[in-house]
């Protein structure tokens, strides 16, 4: 299957086995009986739906399920064994590798190098070595691999895939990283911005998923992704939520490629005030390492994660004034600063209407040391489990069935 034939937003009919199996591993109704009512179809015809799902080693029927009346009802859920996405996760110093199943359970997640300024072939070359490894210390099958999806600091155009303009490793822009893993692979690669993936996360994590959500990534780069009414809004050009290039008061200590002066990205992330307190005479070389000074309470680093903190709060209010989302998630590793937090949520909620701000949480995100995985984990399984493909693949079995 290549890129051109992923079932993006695919239609689907209710009812149908693409349909059935969709409620299946979301968990809305995971009996015969419960999609029957669920639906409201004939249990007869749900049967056999459920049973080409389980010829075709997507689902499994086991255990007992407490159903109502008293009487038992097997539960159906999906076949953890048929196979297994790639999720990684790239950031500036280092790139996150894991791999889940189909339920979206992240079996194994990693850290390895990857020099992502040496260029996007290389980094690619880099991350595929490594999602191989990861593939064969955990004794899975490479052939069950079904698809893998890469988050980059980065604005894409998706469903392409390619890089636009990013603001730092100006090696990358254009960069066609699906086009680039077809030398390796078959099965679909698409790339998505790392905020991105954390919102996605984040929506479709726990029980309280969240239908409007801004997710803010404070890393070396700062990046905003946005769920608006259940659904990712990644904007005409993959551009939404590049809040990193607002104005906002304060002198840059890092060059920015967006050429206004003193963006919010060359003034308070976790890179420009790397380049602060290295200039100042500090050893930091991460965002990481800000983290840890700022808890040794020197005053001057402080002083320099409160005023990054209210840069950032002050952007932030004007777009969930803009926006009136419920939630702002707080991730990446500058997140953990409880100085540079403190100082977003005292400018933020200074500067909220009181109609925006009386029902919004400001929160960590849930998983903040992985949310970036789990949201690759997430996306990729939506494409290459998406009704229409379920549909392709009951029928190709049907066929191969004698008559
Ligand atoms: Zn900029």
């Amino acid at each position: 299957m290549t890129r051109a034939d992923l079932f993006r937003e695919a239609e689907f009919a209710p009812g149908s086995v693409g349909d059935i199996f969709r409620l299946i591993r979301s968990g809305t109704a995971t009996s015969r009986s419960a999609l029957a009512r669920h639906i409201g179809m004939a249990p007869s015809t749900i049967s056999l739906r459920i049973d080409s799902l389980i010829r075709l080693g997507l689902v499994s029927e086991a255990g007992d399920e407490r159903s109502r009346g008293g009487r038992r009802a097997r539960s159906l859920e999906v076949s953890t064994g048929a196979g297994f996405v790639g999720a990684m996760d790239v950031g500036a110093h280092h790139v996150q590798v894991g791999i889940a199943d189909l339920a979206g359970k992240l079996l194994v997640v990693e850290d390895v190098p990857v020099a992502i300024e040496d260029g996007p072939a290389a980094a690619a070359e880099a991350l595929w070595a490594a999602l191989r490894r990861l593939i064969a210390t955990n004794a899975l099958d490479d052939t069950r691999l079904l698809g893998v999806a890469i988050g980059l600091p980065a604005p894409i155009e998706y469903p392409s895939g390619r890089v636009v303009l990013p603001s730092f490793m100006p090696s990358w822009h254009n960069a066609d990283l699906p086009g680039l893993f077809r030398e390796f692979t078959s099965v679909p690669v698409v790339v998505e911005n790392d905020a991105n993936l954390i919102a996605l996360a984040e929506q479709t994590m726990g029980d309280h998923s969240s239908d409007q959500l801004l997710a803010i990534k404070l890393g070396t780069r700062i990046g905003c992704g946005i769920v608006s009414d259940g659904r990712l809004h990644r904007g005409a050009g993959g551009a939404a939520g590049e809040i990193s290039h607002t104005s906002v008061q304060g002198t840059s200590t890092i060059s920015c490629v967006c050429g206004t002066p003193n963006c919010l990205e060359s003034v308070a992330s976790g890179g420009a005030i790397v380049a602060r307190l290295s200039h100042l005479g500090y050893t930091v070389q991460t965002a990481a390492d800000v983290v840890e000074l700022g808890r040794g309470g020197d005053a001057q680093v402080v002083d320099i994660l409160r005023s990054a903190g209210t840069s950032i709060g002050g952007v932030l209010a004007s777009i969930v004034n803009f926006f009136n989302p419920r939630d702002v998630i707080l991730g990446g590793a500058m997140s953990a600063s409880a100085p540079l937090v403190a100082a977003i949520r005292a400018e933020l909620f200074q500067r909220c209407l009181p109609l925006v701000g009386n029902d919004l949480d400001v929160r960590a995100a849930r998983s903040p040391g992985d949310a970036g995985v789990r949201g690759a984990a997430h996306l990729i399984l939506e494409e290459v489990l998406a009704p229409a493909r379920i549909e392709q693949l009951v029928r190709e079995l049907d066929d191969a069935m004698p008559a």
